[in-house]
């Protein structure tokens, strides 16, 4: 069994969070420290630690994940100039909290997809 984290908590609403849509698979809630006008993640709620971890089994609620996030995406009036999805998988990735999410990033142009190397 994975180890829960703060995400888990999150979705039991067992702490406070600015919960943006919530169903029997997903849940999405602003993220604390905002990168963007709309910096939303989106979770499994069961707890799937990274990308390295999904299972068949997981399909259903990683397929949810992308359709949440386009309905989001279309409520926050992201949809016509367009926005970023990143999942980050552990170190290399720089993924903080292994409980396996989706950013939803818009509002402004974000940019290249990665730093430039010198
Ligand atoms: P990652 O680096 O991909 O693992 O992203 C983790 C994200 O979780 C970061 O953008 C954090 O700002 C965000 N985060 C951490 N704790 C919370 C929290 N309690 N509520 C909302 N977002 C959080």
């Amino acid at each position: 069994m994975a180890e829960e984290t703060i995400f888990s908590k999150i979705i039991r609403k067992e702490i406070p969070s600015e919960i943006a849509y919530q169903d029997d698979l997903v849940t999405a809630f602003r993220d604390i420290n905002p990168q963007a006008p709309t910096h939303i993640l989106i979770v499994p709620n069961k707890v799937i630690p990274t990308v390295s971890d999904v299972s068949c089994e997981d399909e259903a609620a990683l397929g949810r994940m992308f359709s949440v996030a386009a309905r989001l995406a279309e409520e926050e009036g992201l949809s016509g100039d367009g926005y970023r999805l990143i999942v980050n998988c552990r170190d290399h990735g720089g993924q903080e909290v292994y409980h396996l999410h989706m950013h939803l990033l818009g509002g402004r142009p974000l940019g290249p997809m990665l730093a430039r190397r010198q």
